[in-house]
This record gives structure tokens, C-alpha cells and sequence, in this order.
């Protein structure tokens, strides 16, 4: 990767140009996401069928090899196929800011895709 030398430290030139991040959807009259956002909100291709960001964390890295866990509990076929869809297609999220519901301040699986798009 490219640096740029800046007085002795240096800066990843990607983390200037563009660092994805995440939006909070609103239900708010009139409210809308900025152009460009992917919006990962169930239902959806990029829906967790999970009720927890850790669950579809462990799955995920699980089926994208960068995890060491072998074991899951309680996974059905459908939540498989989601996140299996997911992991092949996570590319397409790459460089992207996407949306969901979540406050900010919660954890959201808006940031594994982040993370796991980006990587
Ligand atoms: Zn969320």
C-alpha cells in the first residue's frame, strides 16, 4: 500500500480517500440514506439471521476461513444459506458504507460486513 510521509509518521493513503462506515437508518419522515449506501436491514441479502452481531461474526469468519471455530450451536440450513451467500458475495461491499437500524453506540452486524468486506 501506498504511504504518504508525514514529519517521521505515515498515513495509509486508503484511510484518506475513503474509510467505510456505518449509517443508522431512521424512520423519520423525509429521512434518507446519502447516495451510495448499502442498506443491510433484514430482509435482504445482507440480513442477519441472527438476533446477535456475535453470532453472525462466528458463523461468518467460520465459513471465510479466518477463524480457528468448528463448532456452532442452534444453526439452521437458513441461516447458513444467508450467511453463505454473504461470504461469497462480501466483495461487493468493498470500500461501501452500509445502513441498518442499530444505534451507533450498539455492536450491529453492519460492522462485521465492514470488517470482513474490507479485509
Ligand atoms: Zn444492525
Amino acid at each position: 500500500m501506498a504511504q504518504i510521509e508525514n514529519g517521521g509518521s505515515s498515513t495509509s493513503v486508503h484511510a484518506i480517500v475513503h474509510r467505510p462506515r456505518r449509517h443508522q437508518r431512521s424512520r423519520k419522515k423525509g429521512s434518507r440514506l446519502p447516495d451510495g449506501v448499502v442498506c443491510v436491514t433484514r430482509p435482504g441479502k445482507w440480513g442477519n439471521p441472527f438476533e446477535t452481531a456475535g453470532e453472525f461474526r462466528s458463523l461468518l469468519e467460520a465459513i471465510i476461513g479466518v477463524s480457528g471455530q468448528s463448532e456452532f450451536h442452534a444453526v439452521n440450513l437458513q441461516q447458513f444459506a444467508q450467511v453463505n451467500a454473504i461470504a461469497r458475495n462480501r466483495h461487493e461491499l468493498r470500500g461501501k458504507d452500509v445502513a441498518c437500524w442499530c444505534g451507533l453506540d450498539h455492536e450491529c452486524h453492519a460492522d462485521v460486513l465492514i470488517e470482513l468486506a474490507n479485509r
